[in-house]
């Protein structure tokens, strides 16, 4: 078989469902941000800096891995940054041939200089407008929804729900909590969670990465999660090819997986690409689905995520198209909406490929 370059991957549709906006910027932008604010970064220089970014999530230090965040979360904290960090973020995936793209963020993380979670909300999607339009231009065509992340150890997830489903005409395709797993159970906010399912909306749960099976099992039966953020330790649940009641549940029912394989290598959840349970997964038939989590922190794109695992498992366009196929069944956006992307832009590039 040939392998694939990352070029050609360039090329091919994709559709990601997991991706930060404040995992995601331009080490040039953080630069220019923070010295138009005076904030203090570790390094000035861009490429420095965007070596800094992946140092320090590769460290193994849970430390130095926020002390990223609080570096991209304090550039995030005026119209201009907020715009500025979504348009690029759209400019940058569509340039990766990303098709379809679900990008969260936590709204509540970006009050520090005085704005409301509604400028909030407004201005990230005027700069995904504004990205989208100018990579249309530019003749990549991608489509953008928002996931509002709430923060699991806060405690405003009602409140962010509420802005998730107040906004689901203007962009807001789901709801997300993120943030430390261990001591924070995704039933700590079961109200929002409740919230949500009557007014017929969409989320997805950060479980199953740091914290193992109970935090899965809560995510799906006690919160009801329509896709796991990772969810990467069902193999916990999983014995050669036999499957526990839990996995048997996630397999039976296509719950996705919203897998991130660098992130997961860098934050220990996964030893290494070629050993990540990805390849079982896939083996298993499970729904999975393949995300870049922090294109900065880890030094990623999508089209990289997938030439990784083309590298290490001898996958080819059909695993490939089999992935990109899975992510957009399991997008927030309606039924019609996913499958003519489906018909009309992924499968018509993959037989050309295939
Ligand atoms: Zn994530």
């Amino acid at each position: 078989m040939v392998a694939i370059s990352h070029a050609d991957i360039v090329r091919a549709p994709k559709a990601l469902l997991h991706d930060h906006l404040d995992g995601g910027l331009r080490p040039a932008t953080i630069v220019e941000l923070a010295g138009a604010i005076g904030h203090v970064l570790p390094e000035t220089d861009p490429e420095r800096l965007g070596a800094w970014f992946v140092a320090a999530a590769d460290s193994g230090s849970l430390e130095r891995y926020l002390e990223t965040f609080a570096h991209t979360v304090a550039v995030m904290q005026t119209e201009e940054g907020l715009r500025r960090v979504a348009r690029e973020c759209a400019l940058d995936l569509a340039a990766d041939g990303v098709v379809y793209a679900e990008v969260r963020y936590a709204p509540e993380q970006h009050l520090e200089r005085g704005l409301t979670l509604d400028a909030v909300v407004d201005a990230v999607h005027a700069g995904f407008r504004e990205g989208c339009a100018e990579a249309a231009s530019q003749g990549n065509v991608i489509r953008i929804g928002t996931l509002m992340t709430a923060m699991r150890h806060a405690a405003r997830s009602q409140e962010i729900a509420e802005l998730a489903v107040r906004y689901r005409d203007q962009g807001v395709v789901g709801f997300d909590i993120a943030g430390a797993e261990a001591g924070f159970p995704p039933t700590r906010h079961l109200d929002a969670f409740e919230y949500l399912q009557r007014e017929n909306f969409h989320f997805t749960i950060h479980a199953g990465e740091a914290f193992g099976l109970p935090s899965i099992w809560q995510a799906i039966q006690w919160c009801g999660a329509d896709r796991l953020g990772h969810g990467v330790r069902i193999v916990d649940d999983i014995n050669g090819s036999e499957l526990g009641r839990l996995a048997s549940y996630v397999r039976d029912k296509r719950i996705p997986l919203e897998l991130c394989p660098s992130s997961n290598v860098q934050t220990g959840a996964a030893p290494s690409i070629a050993e990540h349970p990805i390849g079982l997964l896939r083996d298993l038939r499970f729904r999975v689905t393949v995300n870049t989590d922090n294109r900065l922190m880890s030094g990623t794109s999508m089209s990289r995520e997938m030439a990784l695992l083309a590298e290490n498992f001898g996958w080819g366009w059909s695993e490939l198209q089999w992935l990109t196929i899975n992510a957009m069944k399991s997008a927030f956006i309606p039924y019609d909406e996913r499958l003519a992307l489906i018909n009309d832009v992924i499968k018509p590039a993959y037989a050309k490929l295939l």
